[in-house]
């Protein structure tokens, strides 16, 4: 049979066939991913086949693990330690971010967007909360949505308090399996409440950071809004964890800046300080926004590309 894998907890999964029923499967034989060490073999949203054994209540027994048109890993911080698969097979992200409780940085929707970009994965910003927006504050809202649509990322604008926005989500993920992501307190979970039936996810309370940062490993889980449409959840998971990009290559990532790279003098530039840099050039006449640079420089500086 076949069937896709809708939780994975490392030792057993949970495999949903086609006609939607669920099965606890185990894995046999050894999996391995070409050249990169993972510490699982199987993630959320991969496509498997498996054997329903006579024996077994309701345990089945994976054999193969289908190719994978992308999936999204966690790195380990320690430079020698494995890389965690999260999730697998997706068709878009939908990066929740908000304006207030919390405020997301944008050096954070951008270090999301590369790497987004480098997973080949495409994104949507959400912008959650706009029932707190006062006017000044949707015009801005408005302002950011224009700058970040001009370079290629739609947004949307919702409320998961009076449901603004909440069919145009729908509409967007119809169909699809979506990878909804944010920094936790924006509203994630709460969305995800709206648009899964009969699901009940935990919200938290926005001052309760106490045990925020103490998460023992979570891992996704996948949600079915319809037969065709899926969500992912990365519980405890606020950013994508990437494969070192070499500082030259940075720009491949930014849409922006990846289309002025060959008007560059140097084809190994860095944008930063050569001669005759187009991106620079670029920023100087505001036809490159100013944050997404700035993003980009605390990227080649920093040391946040290599998580
Ligand atoms: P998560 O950590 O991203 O999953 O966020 P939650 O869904 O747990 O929400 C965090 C807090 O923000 C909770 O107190 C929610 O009630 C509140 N919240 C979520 N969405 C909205 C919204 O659209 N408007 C307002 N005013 N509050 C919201
Ligand atoms: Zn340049």
């Amino acid at each position: 049979m076949k069937g896709v894998v809708v939780k994975s907890t490392g030792s057993w999964y949970l495999v949903r066939d086609k006609d939607g029923k669920l099965h606890r499967a185990r894995l046999r034989g050894k999996f391995k991913l070409k050249g990169m060490k993972v510490s699982n073999p199987l993630a959320v949203g991969d496509r498997v086949e498996f054997d329903v054994e006579e024996t077994g209540e309701d345990t089945a027994v994976i054999h193969k693990i289908e190719d994978r048109e992308n999936y999204i890993i966690r790195q380990s911080t320690h430079k020698t330690a494995f890389s965690h698969i999260i999730a697998a097979n997706l068709d878009q992200a939908l990066l929740i971010v908000t304006l207030v409780s919390p405020r997301t940085s944008f050096g954070f929707i951008d270090r999301f967007l590369v790497t987004a970009e480098a997973y080949d994965i495409p994104t949507v910003l959400v912008y959650n909360k706009t029932d707190m927006y006062d006017e000044e504050m949707q015009e801005y809202q408005r302002q950011i949505s224009h700058m970040y649509e001009a370079i290629g990322y739609s947004s949307l604008a919702v409320s998961a308090k009076n449901g603004e926005g909440i069919d145009a989500i729908k509409q967007l993920i119809q169909g699809k399996t979506t990878l909804f992501s944010g920094h936790s307190g924006v509203g994630k979970s709460s969305l995800i409440n709206l648009l899964v039936p009969d699901l009940d996810l935990k919200t938290s309370e926005i001052s309760d950071f106490s045990d925020k940062g103490v998460h023992t490993t979570t891992f996704a889980e996948m949600f079915e809004v319809d037969e065709q449409t899926f969500i992912i959840d990365t519980p405890g998971i606020k950013e994508l964890g990437i494969v070192d990009i070499p500082k030259n290559e940075l720009s491949h990532f930014f849409p922006e800046m990846r289309e002025r790279l060959n008007q560059c003098r140097f084809n190994n530039c860095t944008h930063f300080n050569e001669p005759g840099c187009a991106v620079v050039e670029a920023v100087r006449h505001n036809n490159i926004s100013l944050t997404r640079y700035e993003s980009y420089l605390s990227m080649l500086h920093g040391e946040d590309n290599r998580k």
